[in-house]
């Protein structure tokens, strides 16, 4: 079966940037399920996908608009130094969670003087071409109940 909108399809995948380190891999979160068509992958991943078939792989090197983003300065903030009096070994580079009126979102600590701390909001891949690398594992037909969840059952259900 080839990949087409509405397929159920398993992939191993790595995620890099250009340098070659790793950010994401189903080395240590097991192959990625998903549906076809419905955008859960990045576009031009997705489209890449349509008509292969199990066993093949793909590498694909995507600029930072089909990834992450462009690079936002407008995400970056500065706080009161105070603000992070609670935090052990505070270093620039360090990922923390801020919590905002929008909720719980992961930020780098960009900068730190003695009375502010510069945190950026960006995905630390925004602004950055990344490089995947999948292998497809298995492909199935979606359920009609999947296809109308707009989403994958493992378990046969999602319970809603
Ligand atoms: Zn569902």
């Amino acid at each position: 079966m080839k990949i087409d909108k509405n397929c159920v399809v398993e992939l191993d995948y790595k995620l890099m940037d250009l340098n070659n380190q790793i950010w994401e891999s189903s080395d240590e979160g097991g192959p990625w399920v998903y549906l076809h068509g419905h955008g859960e992958l990045m576009p031009a991943l997705e489209q890449a996908l349509i008509g292969k078939g199990i066993g093949q792989k793909l590498k694909l090197q995507m600029q930072p608009e089909e990834a992450y983003g462009q690079y936002e300065a407008d995400l970056c903030t500065q706080v009161p130094r105070e603000a992070f009096a609670e935090v052990q070994n505070l270093t620039e580079g360090m990922r923390l969670a801020a919590e905002n009126q929008d909720g719980v979102h992961a930020v780098t600590v960009k900068k730190i003087t003695d009375e502010t701390v510069t945190i950026d909001a960006n995905h630390p891949l925004a602004g950055q071409a990344v490089k995947v690398e999948v292998k497809i594992l298995a492909v199935r037909a979606a359920s009609d109940e999947e296809i109308a969840h707009g989403h994958v059952h493992q378990q046969g259900t999602c319970g809603h």
